[in-house]
């Protein structure tokens, strides 16, 4: 590990997003992936002679609401342009985006930097990091390589993309990877994206340099291509950063290229350098219109943005009184801070009755502690099962005592399962909590009575053995008794036959 601490890093990232629209950005070829090889084409995207783009608005609509979200200005004329290169998998020879006047810019994220940057802990800092701009393109086939031979899927030829450009503004491959998991989070929940990195649906090149602390000016970059897991991202900055203080110390130059990241060999290697990088030769695209948003188009992309997880969490903490920890557990997922946010609204309405409320940190720790991980064990089958107020009922039970806290968990993995109501399910399997003193004191007596001699023993002293009887009566009562009730009276008991 190069630990020179006269040098500093200076990172920006180039993410390519998916957009999550039923069909591709310029004709009307489903957007699915996955699909057989070359079966969602047609002449647009074969680039047949005479064919014609044709611009997808619900396209638009995604870029924007995620400029929206993103704090970038939402330009009301763009422009379309060909970026031309050759390759196998672009049958047109170029790719249809945006250069000099894109959809939007001007923007930022905060990120959490410091403690935050790797585990959501209490405390941290919050960084701006700002973008640079958002624009609309459209995607590239894909060459699949088996044995020596290389085969062509088209199916991914112009699906809609974003393009989302960092300043470098990142300081270090943790804070680049607390950028990465904002961004993505932020895609995911509005549903511009479903952010699969594995699918290449959410994609990034890190363009990293280094300068001497104070310097003013940036250092040469190289930029590592395509970079598809969050761990990835993070070895491939911190290898590049160090290669290139390695090499500025030995007297080198750091040269600008594009270098590909190996994560077998866990090192990054020169793809092509400068002399060979592409001219694009950019020019407007002659066959599709400006693009033109109305202001009414814009004003109602707004009014559709959802709260974002981070002001959520805020929220949560300040509003609901919730810990940090608490607050990002139930905000990562957006499906799931809307069922707590339904079952708080069941609580304030309707609560247990009687005028009962359950604490929200209550309401809070049996979606963390016991729904989230029974549908966890689930995988899979959603929580739709279970309206919230169904599960407002659970742990009303619970906290009136009419059913102990353990007899609410099994009660909750049979609501899951059958689809049945709490009371049902009590009811049907008598699991009322036997909170009656008289049948707790009989039981007692029963389980004293049984076990004579370790009577004689916890008389004699032996303390260690009243929970002995404790887990005897609870036992006895198919542990529907409620424990205090058992300690209370089983003491009560044998202060009795002591005196
Ligand atoms: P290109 O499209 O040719 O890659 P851009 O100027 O659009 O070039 O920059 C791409 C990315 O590189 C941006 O995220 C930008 O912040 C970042 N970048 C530019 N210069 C540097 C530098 N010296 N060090 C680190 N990142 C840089
Ligand atoms: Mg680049
Ligand atoms: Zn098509």
């Amino acid at each position: 590990m190069n630990n020179n601490d006269s040098f500093e890093a200076v990172i920006g990232l180039e993410v390519h997003s998916q957009l999550l629209t039923k069909t591709k950005m310029f004709c009307s070829c489903a957007n699915v992936f996955g699909l057989e090889p070359n079966s969602a084409v047609c002449p647009v995207c074969l680039a047949l002679p005479g064919a014609l783009p044709v611009i997808n608005f619900e396209g638009v609509k995604l870029a924007v609401k995620a400029a929206l979200a993103l704090n970038l200005n939402v330009n009301r004329k763009s422009f379309f342009a060909r970026k031309n290169y050759f390759y196998p998998d672009l049958p047109k020879g170029y790719q249809i985006s945006q250069y000099l006047d894109p959809v939007s810019s001007g923007g930022y994220l905060a990120i959490k930097t410091g403690a935050q940057a790797e585990a959501a802990t209490e405390g941290g800092n919050e960084k701006k990091i700002r973008i640079n701009r958002l624009h609309i393109e459209e995607d590239a086939g894909k060459l699949i390589h088996i044995g020596n031979r290389s085969y062509v899927d088209l199916n991914r030829a112009g699906t809609p993309l974003v393009e989302i450009v960092s300043e470098p503004d990142i300081s270090s491959a943790a804070e680049a990877v607390s950028y990465l998991k904002a961004l993505r989070e932020i895609l995911v929940y509005l549903g511009v994206s479903d952010g699969n990195m594995e699918e290449g649906s959410f994609r990034c090149d890190a363009n990293v340099s280094v300068r001497r602390k104070g310097d003013t000016k940036l250092g040469t970059r190289a930029e590592v291509k395509n970079v598809n897991s969050f761990k990835f991202v993070e070895k491939a900055i911190e290898y590049e950063i160090e290669r290139q203080i390695d090499l500025v110390l030995s007297g080198g130059k750091v040269v600008q290229e594009t270098r590909l990241y190996d994560s077998k060999e866990n090192v990054t290697r020169s793809m092509r350098g400068k002399e060979e990088a592409h001219d694009y030769r950019y020019f407007e695209e002659p066959d599709l219109p400006p693009l033109i948003l109305s202001e009414e188009f814009i004003a109602e992309i707004k009014n559709s943005i959802i709260e974002l997880p981070e002001a959520k969490r805020r929220r949560y903490v300040s509003e609901y009184k919730l810990g940090e920890y608490d607050a990002e557990v139930l905000t990562q997922d957006k499906d799931i801070a809307s069922y707590f946010e339904g079952l708080i609204a069941a609580n304030e309405s309707a609560g247990c009755g009687a005028g009962a409320h359950p604490e929200i940190k209550k309401l809070a720790n049996w979606v963390i502690n016991e729904l989230l991980s029974e549908l966890k064990e689930r995988e899979g089958e959603s929580s739709e099962l279970l309206a919230p107020a169904g599960f407002l009922e659970l742990i009303c039970a619970v906290e009136s005592g009419a059913i102990n806290r353990n007899t609410g968990k099994a009660v909750l993995a049979e609501m899951l399962s059958s689809g049945k109501k709490a009371s049902e399910i009590i009811k049907d399997k008598n699991l009322a909590q036997v909170s009656d003193d008289k049948g707790i004191e009989e039981a007692i007596k029963q389980v004293l009575e049984e076990n004579p001699k370790e009577l004689l023993d916890l008389l004699s002293g032996k303390d260690k053995l009243f929970g002995f009887f404790v887990g005897e009566v609870m036992k006895k009562t198919k542990g529907k008794a409620n424990p205090k009730k058992v300690n209370e009276i089983l003491k009560k008991l044998i202060d009795e036959k002591k005196a």
